[in-house]
């Protein structure tokens, strides 16, 4: 069994809530960095390589301006994505637009600021077409169908995904996008999600490399860069190995030197728009035990809840957990950490084993830095908590404040002021 150990200390988290009570979540800058810059190493290779991040993982202007000081661009997927990136400073061909089911309003947005526009249905050529025109460089994206499997393990069911285009399809958009002139062409795919296998980026690119070969000798158009978008997964349970980005690289590679190379394609750019993977190891969310109850199970009440952090309630997913200042002691006692939602999937671990719990413990909450915050609700009334950033040197910084009530009853108005 491999640890996961916290970026933060017990010593450090006393110091913090002196400013900022919890729960908050924490990202850690130098992993966030370090990360990056591995990916960007494992990818040198190719020459146009980018990574766009994928903003719904962690909507925050400030994660957002490290990920852009460290070349990377974003991924957005509705018109405040891509409001927050371009008051960030991205612009143009820093930003992907991977929507679907699209509203004209986005659209128009996404064309203004220059986004590159990756379609996600065949009949959004005519609805983008009537509202901003066809731009001059365009994206589909591809669903294959059936099922996707890596060798014999299936990872995900495509069939039953509602994105993208089918392959008779791809053809067909290719060819009338041609006409109405486009001339540089992109091709997306996201075919399973938060894989611990090195194996997915190549055996998707294998599969998106042999279908650009086939549409540009089909339609004749040039195929300027391939994105392999989500997907790379991370450890959540400590008895994983994590995913190694040097070898997820270089199967890469080894596809694009077989296939892309040969037919005259070793220009195509590879795009990724990895969200879970830049992130997820490097935010922590710390809640504070407030209660404790013994009836027909032993449960530990904390101050955050499914609001803070939703992915146990909603997929059951499992969520490791340190009690600060007891690293090394025993977990000889078998818990339920609950959140105080009037509802029972308000769990963050269930018949969980973790060393004796006092009152007044802190939790590190583990891998909340991608589709954490960020998947929060206000049910209950329960307010959305602050994120902090633990930078480099060690100092605090609040990078978004924690709701107040009058957050939560402005959009009221005046009816509440009548009341
Ligand atoms: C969610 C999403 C991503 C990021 O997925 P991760 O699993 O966080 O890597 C990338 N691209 C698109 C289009 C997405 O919807």
């Amino acid at each position: 069994m491999m640890s996961k150990l916290p970026f933060v200390t017990k010593e450090q988290i006393e110091e913090i809530v002196k400013t900022y009570p919890t729960p908050f979540h924490i990202y850690d800058e130098k992993g966030i960095r370090e990360n990056a810059r591995r990916l960007k190493e494992a990818f040198s290779w190719n020459k146009g390589f980018k990574e766009y991040f994928a903003v719904k993982a962690t909507p925050n202007p400030s994660i957002l301006k490290i990920l852009k000081e460290e070349g990377c661009g974003t991924d957005c997927s509705s018109l405040t994505e891509l409001m927050m990136s371009e008051k960030c400073g991205f612009s143009g061909s820093e930003i992907m637009f991977s929507s679907n089911d699209t509203p004209a309003e986005d659209f128009e947005f996404a064309s203004k600021i220059g986004a590159t526009i990756n379609l996600d249905d065949i009949t959004h050529i005519d609805f983008l077409n009537k509202i901003v025109g066809i731009p001059e460089k365009i994206c589909c994206r591809f669903n294959p169908g059936g099922k996707f499997a890596i060798s014999t393990t299936i990872m995900d069911n495509p069939g039953d995904a509602k994105y993208g285009l089918t392959r008779p399809q791809m053809t067909e958009a290719f060819k009338k996008l041609k006409e109405l002139g486009v001339k540089e062409f992109g091709i997306h795919s996201f075919l399973a999600s938060n894989t611990v296998t090195n194996e997915y980026y190549p055996t998707l690119a294998e599969i998106l490399f042999k279908v650009a070969v086939e549409l540009k000798e089909e339609t004749g158009v040039h195929i300027g860069f391939i994105n392999l978008s989500g997907g790379i997964g991370v450890p959540y349970t400590p008895d994983k190995e994590p995913n190694d980005i040097m070898i997820i690289g270089e199967g890469v590679r080894k596809a694009y030197e077989k296939i892309l190379v040969p037919a005259g394609m070793g220009d195509v750019k590879i795009f990724t728009e990895l969200g879970r993977f830049m992130l997820a190891p490097y935010g922590h969310l710390v809640t504070k035990v407030i209660h404790q109850k013994h009836i027909h199970k032993e449960y530990i009440g904390v101050d955050a809840c499914a609001v803070n952090l939703m992915r146990p309630a909603m997929y059951g997913a499992y969520h490791h957990i340190t009690v600060l200042g007891k690293e090394n002691s025993p977990c000889d006692y078998m818990y339920d950490v609950t959140g105080s939602l009037c509802e029972n999937n308000d769990k963050f671990a269930i018949d969980r084993k973790l060393p004796k719990i006092d009152i007044g413990d802190y939790l590190v909450i583990h891998d909340t830095g991608a589709h954490g915050f960020a998947m929060g609700y206000n049910y209950n009334g329960k307010l959305k908590s602050a994120e902090l950033l633990l930078r480099e040197d060690g100092s605090v910084l609040q990078i978004r404040r924690a709701e107040t009530p009058s957050d939560y009853f402005a959009t009221l108005e005046g009816y509440w002021n009548k009341l």
